[in-house]
């Protein structure tokens, strides 16, 4: 199986230094049985801009050929702590709760208030109505709402040991499993958790949730850039981000910030493009009329300035508002929301599975 495993390896090459990932000893190790493989890889800089790419490549080529085990690739820091980075990561590996995760997406948006939570919660159900296995994992210290959007505010998330550690059940409706930061706080503390508290309390949501085995995961982040936000990415390994915006916010500096901390070289998370929120208004009466409230074609103007993909325009749907309020996600109630989202969700399936 491993000689199967360095053959695959074998296709993929370096785009930098034309070598393929064998022959150029990037292949550091691999643990092959029937149910898990990892593979680590090692570049020969840190940080090497193309790490993630080639990771997803190799991801992408062994789910392809091995369907049914979980798969782990990650790429090892090239460091003199050699030795204590091996500890961290084979620890990290040992306990996140994200590794038998296939990918990790995370929704951002430049300002609160745009419909990124709506956004995450539709395209979950988008996600798990295609028959993945979808999580939601809301990061959102400043206006936590997964847990009103799925209905489950009243959750109290029980904890579980495995293997002697401690972890949190997170809710489950209709096979979409939700855990919340606002399962652990009071609404009106929200405002109080910036910093340390809301750090540790997110650390902990990340590592020891039980999430079991997941196709997505979707981390509602909160609005804008800040050291939160760091401290999430460099936590989870995300596969991908994608940025909500209406189209009068999309192109105020609030987004070209949220696209710049992910393509930080730092960070180096492929952003996956843009959806438009709020894009247009059709009034039943009049339905081949379309009213752009606030503006028209901002996010392709945008997103084609800045080189990433318009991934879906969402029109405001007065059922959207209402999935939010009811607990019930609006694309699982109405076939117009339903459209919408479908496409915006296949066209992110899509990219990952692609490599961006
Ligand atoms: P954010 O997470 O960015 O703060 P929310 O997802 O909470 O924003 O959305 C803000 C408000 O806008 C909510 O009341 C939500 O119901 C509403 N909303 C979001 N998207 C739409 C839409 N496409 N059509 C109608 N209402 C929407």
């Amino acid at each position: 199986m491993e000689r199967d495993i360095r053959a695959i390896l074998a296709t993929v090459s370096h785009p930098e230094t034309g070598e393929n990932l064998v022959d150029g000893g990037f292949v550091d190790s691999i643990s092959a049985t029937e149910e898990k493989i990892t593979v680590a890889l090692r570049f020969r800089k840190s940080r090497d801009p193309f790490a993630i790419k080639i990771k997803n490549r190799v991801e992408a080529l062994l789910k392809e050929r091995y369907t049914e085990a979980v798969i782990t690739v990650f790429v090892k820091e090239v460091d003199n702590n050699a030795a204590k980075k091996k500890e961290q990561i084979d620890d990290m590996h040992r306990h996140t709760t994200t590794s038998n995760v296939s990918k990790v997406v995370a929704v951002a948006s430049g300002k609160g208030g745009v419909g990124k939570s709506t956004v995450t919660s539709n395209l979950a159900t988008a996600l798990s109505s295609f028959g993945y296995k979808v999580g939601v994992l809301d990061a959102d210290i400043y206006g936590p709402s997964q847990a009103k959007m799925f209905g489950v505010e009243d959750y109290l998330p029980d904890a579980v040991q495995i293997d002697g550690r401690d972890y949190i059940i997170p809710a489950e409706v209709e096979n979409i499993k939700i855990i919340s930061i606002a399962m652990f706080i009071r609404p009106t503390d929200a405002l109080l958790w910036r910093g340390t508290m809301a750090n540790s309390a997110l650390r902990q949501l990340i590592h020891q949730t039980a999430w079991g085995e997941l196709d997505y995961l979707l981390i509602d982040l909160p609005p804008g850039t800040g050291d939160i936000h760091l401290s999430i990415i460099s936590e989870l390994s995300i596969d991908g981000a994608v940025i909500v915006s209406t189209p009068q916010q999309v192109a105020v500096a609030d987004v070209v910030r949220g696209v710049e901390m992910f393509r930080n070289p730092n960070v180096s998370i492929p952003v996956l493009g843009v959806i438009e929120n709020m894009a247009w208004f059709t009034p039943k009466e009049l339905p081949n009329n379309k009213y752009y409230i606030f503006g028209e074609g901002g996010a392709k103007r945008y997103a084609e300035s800045v080189g990433v993909d318009l991934l879906g325009q969402i029109p405001i749907i007065q059922s959207i508002m209402e999935g939010c309020d009811s607990g019930k996600p609006a694309f699982s109630t109405d076939s117009e929301t339903e459209k919408y989202y479908r496409q915006t969700a296949q066209k992110i399936v899509d990219k990952l599975s692609t490599n961006c």
